[in-house]
C-alpha cells in the first residue's frame, strides 16, 4: 500500500532531523503536495534538467535529492530562466522533491557511517562535532584501518571501495607516513578541515573539491590529502536512500540517476 507525501515527509524526518542541518542549508521538502500517495520515486544527487526529464519519463511522484534544488528563499519566479522552467515542469506534472543534505551528513545513520563503512573503518566519531550533542552529530568523520596498509594500497582500496576510476592526490611520496592507519574523511567539499584532520591524528584526508591553497595547507602539515571530488563519496546516499525507501514500502518503484552533471571532463 503506497504512503502519502505528508507520511515519507516525517519518516525521514525521524531518521535525519531537519534540526541536525546547517544554518545555510535547506534540507527537508522543497515541493510537496502532502495527500498525494506516492508510487515511483527518482533519486539524484542533484535535481538537474536531466533528472527532471527521466522522473518525468518515468512519470515520477517525487524526487529525492542530496542537494536541495533550493537554497535560498524564493520571492520571484521567471519562467524562462533555468530553475523557473524546472518549477513549472514540477507542477505541470503534479512532482514533488525533497532533500536529504546536511541532514543527512550529521546523524548516524547517515553519510558519515555510509562512507566508514565503504573504507572499513573502525571506531569512527566525527571529525567536526556538532552542537545538539546527539549520537552522532558531526560532519565526517575518523577512523581506524582495522589493519595498517600501504599509501598505494589504500588508494586502490579508496578507488574500489567508491568504484572511481581516478582520484588526485598530495604527499604520496611523504616518506613519514610508511603505512596508513588513521583516516580523516568529509564526502562533498571538506577542505577547510584539512588542520582538524591533521589534528585528529590522520594520516590521510579524504574530501572533494579540494583548492590549490587547501592542498598547500596539507603539504605544510605533512598530510597525505585525497580529492575523491564532491560526487565521488557522496554518492553513497543514491543506493542508500532507495535501501531506506524500499524497507519502509516494498512496492515503491524507485529509479536511480546515477551519474554526475557537473563532471569536469578531463580533455
Ligand atoms: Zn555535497
Amino acid at each position: 500500500m503506497s504512503i502519502t507525501l505528508e507520511k515519507w515527509i516525517e519518516f525521514f524526518e525521524e531518521l535525519f532531523p531537519t534540526i541536525m542541518e546547517e544554518s545555510w542549508d535547506n534540507s527537508g521538502y522543497q515541493i510537496m503536495n502532502p495527500t498525494k500517495k506516492v508510487q515511483q520515486v527518482m533519486i539524484a544527487m542533484d535535481l538537474t534538467d536531466r533528472v527532471l526529464e527521466e522522473a518525468i519519463h518515468l512519470k515520477a511522484d517525487l524526487i529525492v535529492t542530496h542537494h536541495p534544488f533550493l537554497f535560498e528563499g524564493v520571492k520571484k519566479i521567471d519562467l524562462s530562466t533555468y530553475k523557473g522552467k524546472m518549477f513549472k515542469k514540477l507542477i505541470q506534472n503534479d512532482m514533488s522533491c525533497m532533500a536529504l543534505h546536511t541532514n543527512y551528513d550529521a546523524t548516524s545513520k547517515g553519510m558519515n557511517t555510509m562512507i566508514a563503512d565503504r573504507l572499513g573503518l573502525l571506531d569512527c566519531r566525527p571529525l567536526i562535532p556538532g552542537l545538539t550533542g546527539t549520537e552522532y552529530d558531526g560532519l565526517g568523520g575518523v577512523g581506524q584501518l582495522e589493519n595498517p596498509l600501504s599509501i598505494d594500497a589504500f588508494l586502490r582500496q579508496v578507488k574500489t571501495s567508491f568504484n572511481l576510476e581516478n582520484i588526485a592526490v598530495n604527499g604520496i611520496d611523504n616518506k613519514h607516513n610508511p603505512m596508513i592507519r588513521c583516516i580523516a574523511f568529509c564526502g562533498g567539499a571538506g577542505g577547510d578541515f584539512v588542520s582538524v584532520a591533521k589534528k585528529a591524528g590522520a594520516d590521510v584526508y579524504l574530501t572533494g573539491d579540494v583548492t590549490h591553497h587547501q592542498t598547500q595547507v596539507a603539504y605544510e602539515n605533512n598530510l597525505i590529502i585525497v580529492d575523491t571530488s564532491h560526487y565521488g563519496m557522496e554518492k553513497v546516499f543514491l543506493d542508500h536512500i532507495d535501501a531506506i525507501m524500499k524497507t519502509k514500502d516494498p512496492s515503491l518503484q524507485i529509479a536511480i540517476y546515477a551519474h554526475n552533471d557537473f563532471e569536469m571532463a578531463m580533455i
